[in-house]
């Protein structure tokens, strides 16, 4: 046997796994098993705890190994290179077994791999693969069962969803459908709809033929509605306990996917300092808008936004007030945009902005109101002394003044240029 697992699943529960990165429901489940739990408490907390981490990634399935009327099962950090091991009784996994109907199957296993396969290289269309396939395994906890997503929120930026596994529908507008109401007002874990006649049901998918009724879990994320994981069934009955249980782990499995895919998005395309958009998602952008200004036969404006003497704000405060201030101005040019526009800190405390559909007129406007907005703020420090600074911006119109994405740079660079050398805190456009 193991020493030290086998015998101690305190000391495992308390020590040995990651609890920081259990869900707090399931770590109050272990602080209560440690407090007043006998052994087979312990033992069945463990393998919760274990099986979650894995959900989660944390730990991939070593599988489970059976030798004279003992049972191991087998966990490997995909962070570290630990392993941690469950030994119990035939007797004890029995009782596991039971209280977790159908866990022993592939689930579990399957889930860790798509989560842990998860990088930030992955493009959205993997991560679109991935929740299908995850969608797909609710025919294999219930057999003809299809499942399908619709988001009530927002949906992920992620394009190419099957329009018959993934939908979105506003929340203000599924809450007047009766055919989720109840799930997404009653409050309980998961509601089930048996269709009668009316085969459309009021749902946001085409109904088959083959669907008798519709088992339904709302996804939670930080308490926000957010999602609702719909599986289609061919009986007419509620999926037994066991299903049920394997559906939630299949929801719970989704919303920790998606959520870790925002989390990457973030943090790919949010610059940590300022949190505006960063230089990498300005390259990825810029492409795409100049696109949509082609194919809506628009405007495209580019701004390009340099903190006059900024070295001067360092060198008097020190490099902290500086990092303070940079961060202001990047909230106060955000604040003065329009929810379409975009901003980016493209490096230091130089900034670019694309203005879809805006002439030469109305980006002047902006660039204004901009530079005076920002010339007026006025930043106290702690000890109540007071920094203010400028901007200087240079402008260029797509594609009235440059006709490719270099262009546009090089002569909204230029025009900055030419705002610096006229003596700063001053808006120039390109031909000015
Ligand atoms: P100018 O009016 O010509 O733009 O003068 P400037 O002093 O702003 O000069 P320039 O734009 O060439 O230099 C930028 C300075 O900004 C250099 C550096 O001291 C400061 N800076 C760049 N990035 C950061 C940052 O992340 N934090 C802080 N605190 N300072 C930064
Ligand atoms: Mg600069
Ligand atoms: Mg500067």
């Amino acid at each position: 046997m193991h020493p030290g697992i086998d015998r101690d699943y305190r000391y495992l529960l308390s020590r040995l796994i990651p609890r920081h990165l259990l869900s707090s429901e399931r770590l109050a489940e272990v602080e209560r098993v440690l407090d007043r739990g006998g052994r087979a408490e312990l033992v069945s907390e463990a393998y919760s705890a274990m099986q979650e981490l894995t959900a989660k990634g944390a730990f991939l399935s070593d599988g489970i190994t059976r030798t004279n009327g003992t049972v191991s099962i087998s966990y490997r950090s995909t962070e570290q290179s630990s392993t941690i091991t469950l030994v119990m009784t035939a007797a004890e996994w029995g009782v596991i077994v039971g209280s977790h109907q159908g866990v022993e199957g592939i689930l579990p296993s399957v889930f860790a791999g798509i989560i842990s396969s998860l990088s930030l290289n992955d493009s959205p269309k993997t991560i679109t693969v991935r929740i299908e396939e995850m969608l797909s395994l609710a025919g294999r906890i219930v057999e003809g069962a299809r499942g399908k997503l619709l988001f009530v929120n927002t949906i992920p930026a992620i394009r190419e969803w099957s329009p018959d596994t993934v939908a979105f529908l506003p929340l203000s507008e599924a809450l007047k459908r009766r055919f989720y109401h109840s799930c997404l007002t009653s409050g309980m874990k998961h509601s089930f709809i048996r269709l009668s006649g009316e085969r459309s049901g009021g749902g946001a998918f085409a109904i088959a033929e083959a669907t008798k009724s519709v088992f339904m879990i709302p996804l939670l994320a930080r308490d926000i509605k957010w999602a609702i994981l719909e599986v289609h069934l061919t009986g007419d009955s509620p999926p037994d306990a066991g299903a049920i249980s394997n559906l939630h782990i299949l929801g719970q499995g989704i919303v920790r996917l998606l959520d870790n895919n925002t989390q990457l998005e973030k943090m790919v395309s949010v610059d940590r300092l300022t949190q505006v958009h960063n230089r990498n998602h300005y390259e990825l952008q810029v492409p795409l808008e100049i696109e949509r200004a082609n194919r809506n036969r628009m405007n495209l404006a580019f701004l390009m936004i340099d903190i006059d003497d900024f070295k001067k704000v360092n060198d008097a405060f020190g490099h902290e007030v500086g990092d303070r201030v940079l961060r202001l101005v990047a909230q106060t040019v955000r604040r003065s945009l329009r929810k379409i526009d975009l901003l980016f800190r493209y490096g230091g405390e130089e900034f670019t902005v694309l203005l879809p559909g805006t002439g030469a007129d109305s980006a002047r406007r902006t660039a204004e109101r901009i530079r005076g907005i920002v010339g007026r703020a006025e930043h106290t420090l702690e000890d109540g002394r007071k920094v203010k600074v400028t901007i200087s911006i240079g402008g260029c119109i797509y594609p009235l003044q440059a006709q490719n994405e270099n262009q546009l740079f090089r002569m909204a660079d230029k025009a900055l240029y030419a705002a610096k050398e006229e003596g700063k805190n001053r808006v120039v456009f390109s031909g000015d």
